[in-house]
């Protein structure tokens, strides 16, 4: 794949960080990112709409779109499959769209391998106590599920490092600001402003004055 002109957000968290709810507040902020809607052989959630949180498959389909290598990444999560559609992916991107990508730490890594430029995002939790209650709280998994996820937390959180931005939910409206803001940021770089405004900094330079 040629190296894209739009920017991937890959956002990283240990399940109950409150990712789903920090990257639905941005993209209502920032409407021109795009989310990657990811293919799961998980049991769609009360309340969760196919097509639109995720692609929910059975697992021949998931076997079937490996084999013919539909897939930028997948990999096994808490015993489900996840995988992004690499189709989907280099059409977005050839187009100049910035993605984000809600995708584990595997998937980051599989996915920084193919693009190095892609930005990673960890969202971490204030505490475990904290990540527990917030999992209890949002009563959507068994205690099984629960106790699966907070035991890969930790885990998680000793490869903090190897991400470009740590953002700490603790304020969900702080933690949201953040968020914004690395976007922001990424978008007010020279290399971007310079190639976006080109013609506006022409006049404005020694050009505009002849
Ligand atoms: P899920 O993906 O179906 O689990 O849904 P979310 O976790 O994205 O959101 C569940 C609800 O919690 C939504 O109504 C959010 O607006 C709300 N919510 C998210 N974060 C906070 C927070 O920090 N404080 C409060 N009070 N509500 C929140
Ligand atoms: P993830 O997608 O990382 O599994 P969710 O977005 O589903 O996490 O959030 C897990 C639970 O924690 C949800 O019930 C959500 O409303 C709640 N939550 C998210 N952020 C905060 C926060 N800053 N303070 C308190 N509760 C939060
Ligand atoms: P959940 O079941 O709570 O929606 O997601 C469980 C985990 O799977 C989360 O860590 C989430 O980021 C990850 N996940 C969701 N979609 C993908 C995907 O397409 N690829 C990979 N590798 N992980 C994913």
């Amino acid at each position: 794949m040629d190296q894209p002109i739009g920017n991937i957000y890959i956002v990283v968290a240990p399940s109950g960080a409150g990712k789903t709810s920090l990257v639905a507040a941005l993209l209502q902020a920032e409407p021109s990112v795009e989310l990657s809607i990811s293919y799961s052989t998980r049991p769609a959630r009360k309340g969760e709409i196919d097509g639109k949180h995720y692609h929910f498959v059975d697992k021949a389909t998931f076997d079937a779109m490996i084999d013919r290598g539909d897939f930028l990444e997948y990999a096994e999560v808490y015993g489900n499959y996840y995988g992004t559609s690499a189709p989907w992916i280099r059409s977005r991107l050839e187009v100049g769209q910035d993605i984000l990508l809600e995708i584990d730490w595997q998937g980051a890594e599989q996915v920084r391998k193919v693009f190095p430029g892609a930005i990673g995002i960890f969202i971490a939790p204030p505490s475990i106590e904290e990540l527990e209650r917030r999992l209890r709280g949002r009563d959507t998994d068994t205690e099984e599920v629960i106790l699966r996820r907070l035991a890969s937390a930790r885990a998680e959180i000793d490869k903090i490092a190897e991400y470009d931005y740590i953002v700490v939910n603790d304020d969900f409206e702080r933690a949201r600001l953040d968020l914004i803001s690395i976007v922001r940021a990424r978008r007010l770089r020279s290399e971007v402003q310079c190639r976006r405004l080109a013609e506006m900094f022409r006049h404005m330079g020694t050009a505009g004055a002849q």
